[in-house]
């Protein structure tokens, strides 16, 4: 696995990028260091990349630095689940995040998924290609300890870091971490880079909104949740996707298509070139479509990775196109 050391942005601001491998888990996390206090952004997927993180991240903050304070963008495990590696840290993340993290699939779940399925079938490869890699025994998932709703302002030394709420969009809990005097937003998984977003709870009006939100704030540098770093001219890009994906789903709900048919057609006419883990718009597109049917039930999630990977297992095995 590319992990990298951890990437300076701005004075005291550091991005560490664990590598974009059109592939899941693989987040970003962030350090912000100043006169010897520091805030952590997200923490890896498991023990033993949140201890790589760790290292780079006290190198760069000097040995007597305490790591006591980290923000978690949202649920996610690829973002929350090395929290036990900081024990004693105050975590900071919007009271939507707590309470949406008992809906989360659990470590020894999606421990059993990998190891225990079937590798000749679409969910038992899938969940092999993409999460084999990690080991999710002995992981406790803890809580946040600190939660609030719109608005939280930290210091950090003398740097100001603004927590502010833009879920429900990716899951219904996002926040988005801004640095003013840096000029650098930490976007969780509003924002992935090089790959097809899973946006799990939306709609994508949502997700396009709290985009919006971080241009306004004018950063100079976008950390997005997955992959590199991003200008405010490729998160208008990441934007136009947004919205363009809104209205195909739009219309093709219009015409009686389900999310799945969708999404395959969109893969078909290569709408969106370039971009990685296309079997992720199912996952989108049925959230979206979850909202324009206004049903309000928790989605399967199992299912939505079925799919996902049925349509991998699909563009997997086909033979590439003529020249
Ligand atoms: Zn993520």
């Amino acid at each position: 696995m590319a992990t990298t050391d951890l990437k300076q942005i701005a004075s005291g601001v550091f991005a560490w990028q664990p590598g974009h491998e059109a592939t899941w888990g693989l987040a970003n996390c962030g350090l912000v260091v100043s006169r010897g206090q520091t805030l952590v952004i997200d923490t890896p997927y498991t023990p033993a990349l949140t201890d790589t993180f760790l290292n780079a991240a006290r190198a760069a903050a000097g040995a007597d630095t305490a790591f006591d304070r980290v923000a978690v963008t949202h649920a996610n495990g690829d973002h929350t689940w090395g929290l036990q590696q900081l024990p004693g840290a105050e975590v900071f993340a919007t009271h939507a995040t707590l309470e949406h993290q008992c809906l989360e699939p659990r470590p020894d779940q999606l421990q059993d998924l990998t190891r225990n399925t079937d590798p000749g079938q679409p969910l038992g490869w899938y969940f092999r290609e993409h999460f084999g890699r990690f080991d999710f025994a002995g992981i406790e998932v803890l809580p946040p300890t600190t939660t609030f709703t719109a608005r939280h302002d930290l210091t950090v030394g003398q740097v100001p870091a603004i927590l502010h709420e833009v879920g429900p969009a990716h899951t219904v809990g996002d926040l988005i971490v801004h640095l003013p005097e840096s000029s650098v937003v930490f976007a969780g998984d509003i924002v992935f880079a090089g790959d097809h977003p899973s946006h799990w709870a939306g709609p994508l009006e949502r997700v396009s909104a709290a985009c919006t939100r971080i241009l306004d704030l004018d950063p100079e540098w976008i950390v997005p949740g997955h992959g590199p770093l991003m200008t405010p001219d490729d998160l208008q890009g990441y934007v136009a996707y947004l919205d363009d994906l809104a209205d195909q789903a739009y219309l093709m709900h219009g015409q009686g298509r389900p999310a799945v048919e969708a999404a395959r057609i969109l893969i078909k006419e290569n709408r969106y070139p370039g971009l990685g883990l296309p079997e992720r718009l199912a996952i989108t597109l049925s959230t979206e479509y979850r909202h324009l049917e206004q049903d309000s039930a928790a989605p399967d999630l199992l299912q939505l990775m079925n799919h996902a990977a049925r349509i991998a297992w699909e563009l997997a095995s086909s033979p590439p196109l003529a020249p």
